[in-house]
C-alpha cells in the first residue's frame, strides 16, 4: 500500500471519530425578533418604538417549509446555539469525510484484473452501470 494511502486512511479514521463524538446537533438559525403586540394603546403602537423584545427563535427547514421554534428561556437560546454550531461542525466534517475519501479512491490501486474482462464482459458492465443509474 503506497505510504500517501495510510496516511489518508489515518486522517479518514480521526474525521469518522469526530464525527462519532459530536454531541446533538441541528440545522437552523438562532434569531432575535421584535414584535408589536397590535395593542393602540401600547407603547409598541408608536412608529419608532422597537416593540416588545427581543424575543429569541430557532428557525430552519423543513421539507421545504421555514419553521419557527421560540426560544423562551436563556437556557433554552444556549441549547439551541449549541446545537446549531455542533450541526455546523457536523457539516463541516462531513466535507472533509467526502474529500478524504476522494482522495483515497483515487490513490486506491485496482485489484487483480477480473475474469472475463472482454467485450461481452464490458457489455455486462454497461448494462449494470445503466442500471444502478436508473436508466
Ligand atoms: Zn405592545
Amino acid at each position: 500500500m503506497p505510504e500517501q494511502l495510510s496516511a489518508l486512511e489515518s486522517d479518514r479514521d480521526a474525521v469518522v471519530q469526530q464525527l462519532a463524538r459530536l454531541g446533538d446537533f441541528r440545522p437552523g438559525s438562532v434569531t432575535a425578533a421584535f414584535r408589536r403586540c397590535g395593542k393602540p394603546s401600547c407603547h409598541c403602537a408608536q412608529a419608532k418604538d422597537p416593540g416588545h423584545g427581543p424575543g429569541f427563535q430557532l428557525t430552519y427547514k423543513t421539507g421545504g417549509k421555514t419553521v419557527t421554534e421560540t426560544l423562551p428561556s436563556r437556557a433554552a437560546v444556549e441549547k439551541a446555539e449549541r446545537e446549531v454550531t455542533e450541526f455546523r461542525r457536523f457539516e463541516q466534517l462531513s466535507r472533509q469525510w467526502i474529500q478524504v475519501n476522494q482522495k483515497i479512491c483515487r490513490l486506491r490501486p485496482v485489484q487483480k484484473e477480473p475474469e472475463g474482462w472482454n467485450a461481452e464482459g464490458k457489455k455486462r458492465l454497461l448494462r449494470s452501470i445503466r442500471k444502478s443509474r436508473g436508466k
